[in-house]
């Protein structure tokens, strides 16, 4: 049975800066995601806020804040067989370092903070992620 389902993917700010958009987005592809929507913008700390509001009690979140706002981003609708798990097991660990061979943030990531990729953690928040950046 199929499963389509889209998930929202951003390329962080430290991968943006180091021109891998270009790079990350053929993984996608390579991986047979389909981009429905894209596009590069640059967040306010208060959107940050707002989207990494489930974060709000961590002691991380206003580092996290100030990081995802420090830069151009880019913020992708990415749509796959199964896509909001796909996308996560693409990605890999949030660190790095306990990143599996071949997952993006191994590839590309430099630290648990600049990690270079989100991607939605379900499809409840994958649909929240997406109106948040997509509004039509
Ligand atoms: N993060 C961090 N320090 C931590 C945990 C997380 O800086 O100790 C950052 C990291 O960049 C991560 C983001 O906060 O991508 C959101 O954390 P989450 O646990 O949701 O990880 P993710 O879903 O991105 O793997
Ligand atoms: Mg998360």
């Amino acid at each position: 049975m199929s499963n389509l389902e889209q998930t929202l993917s951003i390329i962080k700010p430290d991968a943006v800066e180091r021109n891998l958009v270009e790079e990350i987005k053929d993984e996608f592809k390579n991986n047979n995601f389909i981009i429905k929507k894209e596009k590069k913008i640059k967040l306010e700390k208060s959107d940050a806020e707002q989207f990494y509001k489930v974060h709000e009690t961590k002691p991380f979140y206003n580092d996290l804040c100030n990081y995802l706002s420090s830069g151009p981003i880019v913020v992708m609708i990415l749509e796959k067989e199964n896509g909001v798990t796909a996308n996560r097991e693409l990605m890999g660990a949030t660190d790095p370092k306990n990143a599996e061979e071949g997952t993006l943030r191994k590839k590309y990531g430099i630290s648990i903070d600049k990690n270079s990729v989100h991607g939605s953690d379900s499809l409840e928040n994958a649909q929240k992620e997406i109106s948040f950046f997509f509004k039509d």
